[in-house]
């Protein structure tokens, strides 16, 4: 049996960079990762001349810890932020018309968006504040500023983000920000500002997030363990010991968990976390990619995206335009997009053949963008389960884990199933957890 101080389980951005932060404290550790390659969802792939995200496009410089992890990797002069104008538009339909989502309180109630009745009551807000009661967020978004309100802003930007579907997910959890400042300051509408205010600028780098990954990878090499799966981890005293597939056996002072809710279910040794960890859902997406010349398109949307929700009739959740966003990642006389298609709420129309589904969407996003020519390019990936989803049940989740790391206090459980699923959020709570451990 091998002895290490820190084991830590999985081999995506939350593994790799809490594998960086004990690293750097000079700890004793070893990362065990499922499969041959790092990264987890962060997936980037080269195809002629395009930089293709199957994955996150891009991550938010919000943290400290982001950007500890960026200069460490001397790539902070790599960092590559989008085109300001790209950045600042996101686009929802109205009207199955393109508009753009309000990002500043003066466009907030200008928008044709937003109903006169909603913009009212979140006016009234500053004389009579609300209780906030945690519940689901259709409930929370329709019953405060009325339904249009909901499905005009809030269930397309949530699509976009979780793939999931409103009337399950939990306004505490999926809206964090907006939670504790409205505890700190009651009114929304001071959180909404202050959130505006606040906007993080997300970048990528020229070759795409594996950048960072093969940093990584080559700076910790000699502590990771590819091909080797967790199978069985057991109480040893008050150490652990960790089984793998190729039947390797660990004994460990400390373990960090970073694997999907659905994988460490199955190994945990608690059964009461182990029967929460199953309820938590993640949707399957497809990814394509698409290019057409610049030429063609006569209508030049130039913004972040476009996000729907279901009354679109859209069979897609949302566009990314790559290169409006990232000129470098695509030949000048191309256009590159990224379509997600699935989620929560259209799972069904994932049951279409993979070149069904592709002459549908084309058509689509052809008809969008007013494109006149053909298809230049194209590539197609399926996660069976993207996202996890921040469901009501998240309360739950929240208690039992903090209820097992108070027993087991050398065991933390992280990961993108709750606290926050954005890269930098991963980033930031791997960096808190060797804190913890360490200090
Ligand atoms: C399509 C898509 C688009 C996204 N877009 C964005 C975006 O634009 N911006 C953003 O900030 N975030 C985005 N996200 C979210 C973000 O990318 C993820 O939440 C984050 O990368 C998760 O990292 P992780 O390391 O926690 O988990 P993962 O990346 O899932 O890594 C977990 C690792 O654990 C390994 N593993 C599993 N079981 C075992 C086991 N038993 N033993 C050993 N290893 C195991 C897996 O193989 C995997 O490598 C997106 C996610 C998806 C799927």
């Amino acid at each position: 049996m091998k002895k290490v101080d820190t084991l830590i389980i999985g081999g995506g951005i939350s593994g790799l960079s809490a594998a960086h932060f004990l690293n750097k404290r000079k700890i004793d550790f070893l990362l065990l990762e499922s499969s041959n390659t790092l990264g987890g969802v962060i997936r980037t792939q080269t195809h002629k001349h395009f930089v293709l995200e199957n994955g996150p496009n891009t991550v938010l410089n919000n943290n400290s810890s982001i950007q500890k992890l960026v200069n460490d990797c001397e790539l902070k002069d790599k960092m590559i932020f989008p085109e300001i104008s790209s950045n600042s538009k996101r686009y929802v339909f109205h009207n199955n018309n393109p508009v753009a989502v309000p990002l500043n309180i003066k466009e907030f109630f200008k928008t044709p968006l937003i109903p006169l009745s909603s913009k009212f009551k979140l006016l009234c807000e500053l004389i009579s504040p609300f209780q906030f009661q945690n519940t689901t967020v259709y409930n929370f978004f329709t019953m405060k500023f009325g339904k249009k309100f909901h499905d005009n802003l809030i269930e397309p930007f949530l699509t976009g983000i979780y793939a999931g579907n409103t009337k399950k997910m939990s306004i505490k959890h999926c809206f964090r920000n907006l939670w504790l400042f409205k505890k700190k300051y009651k009114i929304i509408l001071i959180g909404l500002i202050i959130s505006m205010k606040k906007r993080s600028l997300s970048f990528t780098f020229r070759n795409g997030l594996h950048e960072l990954i093969k940093i990584l990878e080559k700076n910790l090499k000699d502590k990771i363990e590819l091909n080797s799966s967790v199978e069985l981890i057991k109480k040893n005293g008050n150490k652990y010991e960790i089984v793998t597939n190729t039947r390797k056996t660990f004994l460990c002072k400390n373990v960090i968990s970073t694997i999907p809710s659905f994988s460490l279910s199955k190994i945990i040794f608690d059964d009461n976390l182990s029967s929460i960890l199953k309820k938590i859902d993640y949707n399957p997406i497809d990814v394509f990619h698409f290019v057409f010349k610049k030429d063609d398109i006569k209508n030049n949307l130039n913004g972040f995206g476009i996000l729907c929700k279901p009354s679109d009739k859209k069979n897609y959740l949302g566009i990314i335009f790559n290169s409006k966003i990232f000129p470098h990642i695509c030949s000048p006389d191309y256009d590159l997009f990224t379509v997600l298609v699935g989620g929560e709420k259209q799972k069904d129309i994932l049951k279409i053949s993979k070149e069904g589904l592709k002459k549908i969407i084309v058509n689509e996003i052809k008809d969008l963008i007013k494109c006149s020519g053909d298809l230049v390019s194209s590539n197609y990936f399926r996660w069976e389960k993207a996202i996890p989803q921040y469901n009501l049940i998240q309360e739950e989740l929240g208690k039992s884990i903090s209820n097992f790391q108070k027993k087991y206090n050398n065991f933390k459980i992280i990961g993108n199933y709750f606290s926050g699923v954005s890269v930098s959020d991963c980033i930031q709570k791997s960096e808190l957890v060797v804190d913890e451990l360490y200090d």
